[in-house]
């Protein structure tokens, strides 16, 4: 059978031919579709089938015999009605439109629904392709929107699907894209006839505009402290990669590199730490006693479950909270993981409420993420709006003697992340937890809370093994800030 170059290869082609040669040759590398991958998939899905209310008396057609789609989509395109997920195949290219909206006696308008909040040139490309197939089967297209999700739509009551979308005529841009379309697809289907992969080498396109799925394949070849592993490097990495430097401590003196790729390169070469005391001193002398440690997790749904939130707003669920009156005193513990389906935010900043004293520094690690929420929060509860003003002022954020190179260890591989900091200071790390990232917790919180994707509901042991996991991940990330505290105190001797 001939092979069919989709919507989907064609973008991916588009990317890198690399990895479209690789999914018609070498399928079994292609990795599964990851847990956060296939979230985000089902978000666009549930987006998708809300956009279907803008166009009522549309058709949906079937998906699940794609044949049948087909010859469905063909005897309906008389009946001049909206059209959803008809596919269209010709050429070998094959398509299948979110929306097909009829206007005047014969036309027909593109709808591709995204579940972003904006409007990307990817998307152009994808509606080209798309307009490319259905006027070649024979349909005159008048114009091509993108539809998609409105980032200041606040929920009231029902969802007000005309307010969630934003609607964008992108006709144009796509019609700048048509001209040498054919010369692409032609392309492409050399690479996908080639008996050889092409020879690719990682570049700045593997996570541009999506994340390859090849990535651990292609760069997991690089050796440990390599130039990509510079703060910020961007550019300059790959630069140094294609003149033959791969390793930080071999970039030359006269490479222009910023102060903190300085210190990495420094440090890289030497084997050893560097430490700014003056610097981390001035910091710590920040720090009042009570001491707070403070980490929110939280969830986000392009459709907005409660009243009073945005798509993609963060919804806290979750805090872990230790409190140490003196350097090194006893720690005390509290926490909070909300159970049901209502709005959390309430019951959390109650009970967060009840710990936070009045005074003492207040320490997290990125602080903008906890002051963010914290602040949603007073908005959508002003009753908590006073409290959460008085609150501001002691927020200490942890990043900063990592995030300003005043300790850098080159296990950190450049990132000031607590993930990070914490196995190149301390040794320890949240390897071997059931939960040990933000992503998990909140994708795990929201299927033991609202059911998986595929409708499956978390039985009573499985809900009670994540909410242990989820409790457990949260008081590490605590805990790992008080003995990255205490371990920056070890270094100055305070
Ligand atoms: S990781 Fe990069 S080089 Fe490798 S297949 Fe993907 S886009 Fe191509």
């Amino acid at each position: 059978m001939a092979r069919l170059l989709t919507k989907s290869k064609y973008l991916m082609g588009l990317q890198c031919p690399k990895a479209l040669w690789i999914m018609f040759h070498e399928p079994d590398k292609i990795p599964e579709v990851d847990a956060a991958t296939q979230h985000i998939f089902d978000q666009g899905h549930l987006v998708g089938e809300l956009a279907k209310k803008w166009f009522p008396g549309g058709i949906d057609i079937p998906t699940d015999d794609f044949m049948g789609n087909i010859k469905k989509t063909k005897e309906l395109l008389e009946q001049r009605k909206p059209l959803f997920e008809g596919g269209f195949m010709v050429d070998n290219l094959f398509a299948r439109p979110d929306i097909l909206n009829p206007v005047n006696d014969d036309e027909w308008d593109i709808i591709e629904v995204k579940s972003s909040t904006s409007v990307k040139e990817v998307n152009h490309h994808d509606v080209s392709f798309q307009k490319y197939c259905y006027e070649k089967a024979g349909l005159k297209i008048r114009k091509c929107f993108l539809m998609y999700i409105n980032n200041q739509y606040v929920r009231q009551g029902e969802i007000n699907y005309k307010e969630l979308f934003a609607m964008q005529d992108i006709t144009e841009e796509v019609d700048k894209l048509s001209s040498d379309i054919q010369e692409r697809i032609d392309l492409l289907f050399k690479i996908i006839g080639s008996e050889s992969c092409p020879n690719i080498s990682i570049n700045g396109n593997c996570t541009n505009p999506y994340a390859c799925s090849l990535y651990d394949e292609c760069w997991g070849v690089l050796p440990e402290d390599s130039v990509f592993d510079l703060i910020r490097g961007g550019k300059k990495s790959f630069e140094l990669y294609t003149n033959g430097c791969t390793l930080i401590k071999e970039i030359p003196d006269e490479f222009k590199l910023t102060a903190n790729q300085c210190i990495q390169r420094n440090c890289a070469q030497s084997g050893k730490n560097h430490i700014d005391k003056d610097a981390i001193t001035k910091f710590l002398e920040s720090v009042e006693y009570p001491v707070y440690y403070l980490d929110f997790e939280t969830f986000n749904t392009a459709i907005p479950l409660y009243d009073g939130v945005k798509p993609y707003q963060q919804v806290p669920f979750q805090f872990s909270l230790h409190i140490q009156d003196a350097p090194n005193g006893e720690l005390k513990h509290h926490e909070f993981l909300f159970e049901g389906k209502e709005d959390p935010r309430s019951a959390f900043m109650s009970k967060l409420k009840e710990h936070m004293g009045e005074k003492g520094s207040i320490i997290v690690y990125n602080q903008s993420f906890e002051i963010s929420r914290l602040k949603e929060c007073a908005q959508a509860l002003p009753e908590f709006q006073e409290w959460v003003e008085a609150l501001l002022p002691r927020f200490i954020d942890l990043i900063i003697p990592f995030r300003k190179f005043y300790y850098y260890n080159p296990i950190q591989k450049g990132s000031a992340s607590i993930k990070a900091v914490l196995p190149a200071m301390l040794g320890k790390s949240y390897k071997g937890m059931a939960i040990s990232d933000g992503g998990t917790a909140s994708l795990e919180y929201l299927r033991i809370t609202f059911g998986a994707s595929d409708g499956t509901i978390a039985s009573a042991d499985d809900v009670k093994a994540v909410r242990g996991n989820l409790l457990k991940y949260c008081e590490l990330d605590t805990e790992a800030m008080v003995w990255i505290l205490e371990e920056l105190m070890k270094l100055t001797n305070l």
